[in-house]
């Protein structure tokens, strides 16, 4: 599992949105635009590998873990 697709929710519009992760480069912290409304959601990508466990926040307000 080292790139992966997960359905998230943009915190802006609310829609169920597609996004490509990529667990190879560790940690990540990026902004990519929503394909519904455009704007941008900030995407920290945090690997606990002690847990073996990938958090994904979206523009902080939306924790999605699994
Ligand atoms: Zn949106």
């Amino acid at each position: 599992m080292d790139v992966f697709e997960k359905r998230v929710t943009c915190p802006h519009c609310g829609h169920a949105i597609h996004m490509m992760f990529d667990t190879t480069c560790g940690d990540q912290n990026y902004f990519e635009d929503c394909p519904i409304c455009c704007n941008t959601n900030h995407v920290v990508l945090h690997i606990d590998e002690l847990h073996q466990t990938i958090q994904i926040f979206i523009d902080g307000d939306d924790e999605q873990i699994f």
